[in-house]
This record gives structure tokens, C-alpha cells and sequence, in this order.
């Protein structure tokens, strides 16, 4: 113990911070790459011990995702489920299957060899497609085959890790992420995915540190490596020196009594000093948030985007499926309102039917493709106006770009009312209808559009990508993502103000709503409402309750005069000094 600390080659590796915490111990390289698969030449008398040895793993392969799918269906409800029935009805297409008992018994090859060739074709073909929902599918197909290769190989199922372990891995998919939620794990460190993959919401809610997006993590990390992940900061540290880990326990440790101050604000209003209200709520896209969502303190959800259904399924969700699941949400966050986002398909997110585009973000997407394809937005709509009978559901459309728009989306809603009404199917009547500003032609036309709707939501994601003129998702451009930008900040606040010339609620919900540096600007802004992601809401909630509005408005005046981002940003930051400050890994 007293020996002088070895040097150790320390490597920082920048990520997202996607779940909050430090965490210090051993990786677990978690690879889905499967042993060498080589081709064997076997006799004509092996070729019925071959078959079996096929049909042997298949069904040890069926029985595993059986089980998968039991605890997935416990852990993250029936909706994510449905990924892995889609997974055991590949292990069951019997055509498929038939296929590789023929070529294993004319080409005389051993069963892995075939299994890997066969169900590599169809892979390529998929991962061919630049639709984003096949590469999803590819993925599953690729997990299959795997799973049947390391059985015909009779290697063990990996379910268990010795001890505790931080788990680093290109991605996290849902069902590796099910299988090891069951073990005693440390943290999540993952190459790919932002801070809404489905592995940052699940660590979330288990209050497990996490860092996405660390790009190259699992070709530099090796199984028992010495690894340190802070999920406040986005950065995984790989044999980690003393002196920092010394550093991150010192900051976990400031966190956590920043967090202990925070403990019992969740039942307090958010509210200024001098009693200005806004409300807070959350961005949630799965009912099994809900918990978290609630315990946090959040007055009622601000965004939920409904398109997070199409995870994993090849068609559309039915109306019965939806009303169910938007009553349960209803239901669970009654009396606080939930503010559905109909389907925002296309741009980067999954689509059953999104076809190849040159450029997604400028094409079909959002209000565009539930206008043009009437049976989906109809069938949504019924379903949310039927979860609306507790009158705390309100819906909003996502890029809307013009006034015609905001009333053919109108019009459908009357047309749903209309059916509903016929069918004596109750409803609310009164159900509020509101528009997402989230393209630049939208908020110039703000005033009109909140003319004709209940209330606006500013979705500051699309809003900076389409204002900077930056592909949200594109790194070589990231610096130019200036979510600061005062174009931006002008913006948000013409889209207040006329707002409330037409005495409209308007809220922000973009990732910026929770970003801590901004809440002063927004506050002093005058907005009704933040919707931010529930890990941040107490420490949002800490700054509104420690200003007075008068001073945040004065502040905000000082932004609007400003010329940069940095500028903004350097201000803002020094500002809000609830914040506990950064102790950076360098420092020493
Ligand atoms: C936004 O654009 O700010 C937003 C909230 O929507 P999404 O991130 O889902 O596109
Ligand atoms: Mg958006």
C-alpha cells in the first residue's frame, strides 16, 4: 500500500455524459464479433449429424431468446418486447432454415459455415439500404446468426460477469442491455449513440453513470483494463492515474452533496424568489420513465415522443395498441398534463415505410409525412383523442413549416373528433392542440401559427440545426451546432413574445431547456414552461427557485444585445453559479 503508484498511460476519451455518476473499476468489453467461423469440408455420412447439430442450436438459440424476452417484457414492458418475437421468428422461418439444411447437404460444408453465408446475404442486402430502420433490422439479423453460430459451436451464453464491472461496448442494444441489467454493473461506456439511445435512458433510470458516443473506446479498451467513466462530464478515462481518481471521487463527491441539497426540492414549486411560476416538466419517450419522471418532481410531461413506438417493428403501432399505451400514460401522470408529440418520422429517426432521401432532414419528415399518409395520422389521432377523456392529454405537431399545415393537421383532428363522436366513443372536446417551432419559418410566423393553435413548444434541436444550417448529427460541423448562437436566442424570443401577444403558452422542450446554463436566459425570457430530461430537473428547479425574475429579465435584455455565442455562453456560465464547477482532469 505504500508503494510509490506505478505510472500508468492514462488515455481521456471524450463522450457524451448520458447518465450521471463516476465510476471506477475493470471493463468488460462486451463484443458481439463471434469466434473465427471456418469452413470445414464434411463427409456425406456427417451430414445428418450436421443437420442436427443445426436444429440442436437452434432451439437452445430459441429457448435463450425466450427467456430474454420473459425478463425484457418484466423490465421494459410489452411494447420493447416485440424486438425479440421478431428475433424468434427468424430462428423459425422455416424456408430460411430449409435453405441451410439443403446447402449443407449438396455443398458438403460444416453448419456454421453455411448459417454465416446464408444469413450474411440477406445482412449485406439490409446494411446495403441506407434506409436507417433496415440497417436496424441488419443488426437483429446479425444478432440471430451469431446466436445460432455460438451455439452450433456450443460456447456458453454470456450472462453472468465475475464481479463488478463497467460494460464497454460499440452499442447497446435493447437486449444486451436487459441481459445485463441482471448483473452487478458499474457503468455503461458505449463508441456510438447520443444521450437518447436506449441505453442511456435505461442507466438513467437505473442510476447507472454512463458515457455514449466515445467513438473508438472498444478498440483501445481490452477485457480488465482499468477504466474510469464520468457520466457528469462525458469522459472515460482509461487507466485511470490516482491522482484521478482521487480527482473524480472528489467530484462525485461534490455532486452527490450537491444532489443531497437537492433532495426535498421535488415536492417544492418551481418558482422564482419573487414568485413567478414556470412550469417544469419532462421529455420522456417510454412509459417505463414515468417512475423516474415523477420522483424527480415533474409537473407533468412536456414531450413525449410518441414515435418512439416504431423501435423495432416493421409496421405501424393500431389505434387499439396506441390508446392503450397514451392511456397508460395519461393515466399514470393524471392530473399533470401529457403533451404527445404525434409521430415525428424521417430525418434521422425510424420510419416502417421512410424511403432513401439524399437529405432526410430537409425532406420527408414530421407533419409531412403524417399529412400525406392520412390512414396513420387518422388512426393516431382517434387513439390520442380516446386517451383523452381525463382531460390531461394535449398533442402537438412536429415540423410544422407552414400555416397550411397547422390547419390540414387541424382539420384531421376535427375529422377524428367527428368519427369518434358517431361511434359515441367519449373524448374531450376541449383537448389542446399546439404546434412544435422547430424550422425557421415557423417561428417567423409565430404569431399567425399560435393564431389558430392553443399554445407552441420551441423545439431548440431542429430549430439551432435548421438556423445554423448544421446536420445536428454531423461532427465535422459540431462547432457551428450553437444552440448559444444569438440568432438562435433571438429567435426563441421573438417565438415568446408573439406567443404571448396572442396570449398563448409557449414552452421550450429542446435538449437546451435543460441545459442548467441557459435556464436564467430562458426564465428572464418569460417563458411558461421547460420541459428538460428528468435526471436535470431538480438542479433546473434549484436555479428558478434562487433568482428573482426581475434580475433574470435584466439578464436576459444584456443577452439580446449580444453579438456571439461565446459571448452569450461565457455571460451565461458566469452567472449561474448554482452549478457545482467542474474540476477538470487535467488540473495538476
Ligand atoms: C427538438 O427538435 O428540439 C425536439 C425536441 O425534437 P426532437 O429532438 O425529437 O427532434
Ligand atoms: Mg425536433
Amino acid at each position: 500500500m505504500t508503494d510509490t503508484p506505478q505510472h500508468t498511460d492514462e488515455i481521456v476519451l471524450k463522450g457524451i455524459a448520458a447518465a450521471p455518476g463516476i465510476a471506477c473499476g475493470n471493463a468488460y468489453l462486451y463484443s458481439k464479433l463471434i469466434p473465427e467461423v471456418r469452413p470445414r469440408t464434411i463427409t456425406a455420412e456427417e451430414v445428418p449429424a450436421e443437420i442436427e447439430r443445426l436444429r440442436t442450436a437452434n432451439a437452445r438459440s430459441e429457448k435463450e431468446l425466450r427467456k430474454v424476452l420473459a425478463f425484457a417484457e418484466q423490465k421494459l414492458g410489452s411494447e420493447s418486447a416485440v424486438i425479440f418475437e421478431a428475433q424468434i421468428m427468424i430462428l423459425a422461418d422455416t424456408i430460411l432454415m430449409g435453405t441451410i439444411e439443403k446447402r449443407i447437404a449438396a455443398e458438403l460444408r460444416n453448419a456454421e459455415h453455411i448459417v454465416s453465408d446464408e444469413i450474411s446475404k440477406y445482412k449485406h442486402l439490409m446494411l446495403a439500404s441506407t434506409d436507417e430502420y433496415m440497417h436496424e433490422r441488419a443488426h437483429d439479423v446479425d444478432d440471430v446468426m451469431n446466436r445460432i453460430i455460438r451455439n452450433i459451436q456450443d460456447q456458453k451464453l454470456f450472462s453472468r460477469l465475475e464481479g463488478a464491472s463497467i460494460i464497454v461496448s460499440e452499442t447497446l442494444a435493447p437486449a444486451d442491455t436487459v441481459i445485463f441489467s441482471r448483473n452487478q454493473i458499474l457503468g455503461y461506456a458505449t463508441d456510438l449513440g447520443g444521450v437518447t439511445s436506449h441505453a442511456a435512458i435505461l442507466s438513467r433510470s437505473l442510476k447507472i453513470p454512463a458515457v455514449v458516443g466515445l467513438r473508438n473506446a472498444t478498440k483501445q479498451i481490452k477485457s480488465g483494463d482499468a477504466v474510469a467513466i464520468d457520466g457528469y462530464g462525458g469522459h472515460l478515462i482509461i487507466n485511470p492515474s490516482p491522482a484521478t481518481v482521487e480527482h473524480l471521487e472528489a467530484k462525485a463527491a461534490k455532486f452527490r452533496a450537491f444532489e443531497e441539497q437537492l433532495t426535498g426540492i421535488a415536492g417544492l414549486p418551481a418558482v422564482t424568489i419573487d414568485k413567478a411560476k414556470v412550469e417544469l416538466s419532462s421529455n420522456i419517450e417510454f412509459f417505463e420513465e414515468i417512475e423516474f419522471a415523477r420522483v424527480q418532481g415533474s409537473e407533468g410531461i412536456g414531450l413525449f415522443r410518441t414515435e418512439s413506438q416504431l423501435i423495432g417493428r416493421a409496421d405501424y403501432p393500431t389505434e387499439e395498441e396506441q390508446t392503450a399505451l397514451y392511456t397508460r400514460v395519461a393515466e399514470a401522470m393524471y392530473p399533470h398534463p401529457v403533451l404527445f408529440r404525434t409521430f415525428d418520422i424521417g430525418g434521422d429517426k425510424l420510419a416502417p415505410d421512410t424511403h432513401h432521401e439524399e437529405n432526410p432532414f430537409l425532406g420527408w419528415r414530421g407533419i409531412r409525412v403524417l399529412l400525406d399518409r392520412p390512414d396513420i395520422f387518422a388512426a393516431q389521432l382517434r387513439a390520442l383523442l380516446r386517451a383523452s377523456a381525463r382531460k390531461n392529454v394535449r398533442i402537438m405537431f412536429p415540423m410544422i413549416c407552414t400555416i397550411e399545415e397547422v390547419h390540414r393537421a387541424k382539420e384531421m383532428v376535427h375529422q377524428a373528433q367527428h368519427d369518434l363522436k358517431a361511434a359515441g366513443v367519449p373524448f374531450d372536446p376541449k383537448m389542446k392542440i399546439g404546434v412544435m417551432i422547430e424550422v425557421p419559418s415557423a417561428a417567423l410566423m409565430a404569431e399567425q401559427i399560435a393564431e389558430e393553435v392553443d399554445f407552441l413548444s420551441i423545439g431548440t434541436n431542429d430549430l439551432t440545426q435548421y438556423m445554423m444550417a448544421v446536420d445536428r448529427g454531423n461532427d465535422s460541423v459540431a462547432a457551428l451546432y450553437q444552440p448559444f448562437n444569438p440568432a438562435v436566442v433571438r429567435t426563441i424570443h421573438f417565438v415568446i413574445e408573439a406567443a404571448h401577444r396572442k396570449h398563448k403558452w409557449v414552452g421550450i422542450c429542446g435538449e437546451m431547456a435543460g441545459d442548467p446554463v441557459a435556464t436564467v436566459l430562458f426564465v428572464g425570457l418569460g417563458v411558461d414552461e421547460l420541459s428538460v430530461i428528468p435526471p436535470v430537473l431538480p438542479e433546473i428547479k434549484k436555479i428558478i427557485r434562487s433568482i428573482r425574475h426581475r434580475d433574470a429579465h435584466r439578464i436576459a435584455e444584456k443577452v439580446l444585445m449580444m453579438s456571439s455565442e461565446r459571448e452569450i455562453r461565457e455571460y451565461l456560465s458566469s452567472i449561474t453559479r448554482t452549478r457545482v464547477p467542474e474540476i477538470p482532469l487535467e488540473e495538476e
